[in-house]
């Protein structure tokens, strides 16, 4: 008998419970792709996801065809596509890993409920979590919404999925129709814009392996110390992987967990609590489905945010507010689909409290140039940013981008890569270039003169509109 093996966002074959669920059962596993951004709702994938998703899917169709199956990708709607494929194939069954998106999760739902009244048998699987979001709950049976005792219950009933990888040979079937080509589905950009990622990413589940062996070989040691350096590779860069489930969490810390020494076992903790902060935002984004678009806070829903000028938001969007650590973070961003979480902090920071604008402006381009962009981990960083979520930063914790600059880009060396008209200035200079108006004129005469705002009055008048909302 066959079965329909729906990939979404679990493109690996080590440690996929839907593919080994039809293996297990003796089905033949039809393994299939639709593509229907429509069904995300209003977060539909973003053009950097979409790079990254093209060169994912080619990997894992490779990997199956080194195995003697293929992909088949199809257009959605999903449900349609998937009664179709059931009539053609005959196909008895189909199972798939959960998403937790709230759209995603109420058309699962949907299509689960109707493909078993037509008597298929249908089962969803965790590829995605450590924890799935319901099963953690506080003493008075709710969901968590404060960090520290939510990742304190996850440890006392801490319990590691088995790694269990693919095998080496997947029976095949020819039934039904083969699909269109992954080039019709127009995922990758017409023009190139993103051919800068790809000198620093390989998406796929040789990538995401290849990505661990790195850091466990190399930044893991000092983690704890060095994660907050943009300076350094200091972390992982595991996100785009554990987002596009290219490798389980699961056997991330498996992993880990083989390597703890007395000498690392602080930065596999301090590592571990990080992957916690995902586990978090998944649970919260699941019991707060409405939170990408709205305060969690409501006290927030009064909060007199700016009108955006269209012009200001991009300045912040392409680097040029004139302020050199926001630039580079910026620049990284839109050359790379990355930027390092400290930075991610501060220029989140600038945009909420120096600007003033609703944090939704910024998870919007985050969203749409992040190839790790991830609806639960953006929208909690945002709102943590913001100080408008769940155990978020209070927002009256304005941070100060030249402070910041100065500790965790010490030597003005991430300044200098990612805004690199600025290498030329001695380094206390480069956090705060408009101090030196002369020297900054002489050495990048394009940059900037003055920040977008400034950075005294920007943070008096973010207090003063957060005054208000208290008074
Ligand atoms: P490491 O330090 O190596 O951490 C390991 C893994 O833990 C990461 O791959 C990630 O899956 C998880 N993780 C680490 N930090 C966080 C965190 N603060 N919250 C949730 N999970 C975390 N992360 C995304 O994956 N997608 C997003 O869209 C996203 N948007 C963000 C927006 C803002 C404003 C902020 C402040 C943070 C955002 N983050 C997001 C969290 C964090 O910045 C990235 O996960 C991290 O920089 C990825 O780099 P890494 O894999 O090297 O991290």
């Amino acid at each position: 008998a066959l079965a329909l093996v729906w990939f979404r966002n679990d493109l690996r074959l080590d440690d996929n419970p839907a593919l080994q669920a039809a293996l297990d059962n003796g089905y033949v596993p039809i393994p299939v792709y639709i593509h229907a951004p429509d069904e995300g709702g209003d977060w539909a994938p973003g053009a950097a996801s979409d790079a990254w998703r093209h060169r994912s899917l080619a990997a894992l169709d490779e990997a199956l065809r080194r195995r003697g199956s293929q992909l088949r990708h199809f257009f959605g709607p999903s449900l349609a596509t998937l009664q179709s494929l059931i009539a053609t194939t005959g196909a008895e069954a189909v199972f798939w890993n959960r998403r937790y998106e709230p759209a995603h999760e109420r058309r699962d739902a949907h299509i689960k409920t109707t493909l078993r009244h037509e008597g298929l048998r249908v089962e969803s699987f965790n590829a995605a979590l450590l924890f799935e979001p319901w099963t953690v709950r506080n003493k008075q049976g709710l969901p968590f919404k404060v960090f520290t005792p939510y990742w304190k219950t996850l440890l006392t009933q801490w319990q590691l999925g088995l790694c269990i990888d693919a095998p080496s040979r997947l029976p095949h079937s020819d039934e039904g129709p083969s699909g269109v080509s992954l080039d019709a589905l127009k995922l990758a950009p017409k023009l190139a814009w993103d051919r800068g990622f790809w000198d620093e990413w390989t998406p796929g589940e040789a990538g995401a392996h290849a990505a661990l062996d790195t850091f466990v070989d190399g930044a893991l040691r000092g983690y704890r110390e060095q994660r907050d350096r943009p300076d350094r590779v200091g972390t992982s860069r595991l996100s785009p992987h554990l987002h596009f489930g290219e490798i389980a969490p699961w056997r991330v810390a498996s992993v880990l967990e083989r390597e703890r020494t007395a000498a690392n076992g602080a930065d596999i903790d301090a590592f571990l609590r990080e992957l916690g902060w995902r586990e978090f935002a998944h649970h919260l984004l699941h019991h707060f489905p409405e939170t990408p678009d709205h305060n969690f806070d409501a006290r927030f829903n009064d909060f007199a945010w700016s009108n955006v000028s269209p012009d200001r938001l991009a300045d912040w969007q392409q680097g040029r507010t004139g302020v050199p650590i926001i630039d580079a973070g910026m620049r990284e961003l839109w050359h790379t689909g990355w930027m390092h979480n400290r930075v991610r902090m501060i220029v989140a920071s600038f945009l909420t409290k120096h600007l003033r604008y609703h944090w939704r402006h910024g998870a919007r381009w985050f969203w749409d140039t992040l190839i790790d962009a991830d609806l639960a981990n953006n929208t909690l960083g945002w709102q943590w940013v913001a100080g408008t979520g769940a155990d978020a930063a209070p927002y009256f914790r304005v941070f100060n981008p030249v402070l910041q600059a100065s500790k965790f880009d010490p030597d003005g060396r991430y300044i200098a890569r990612w805004v690199p008209e600025l290498a030329g200035l001695p380094v206390p200079l480069r956090f705060s270039p408009w101090q030196d108006p002369q020297a900054l004129r002489r050495v990048a005469p394009d940059y900037p003169p003055q920040p977008l705002v400034d950075m005294g009055a920007g943070r008096e008048s973010a207090l003063a509109a957060y005054r208000k909302l208290r008074g």
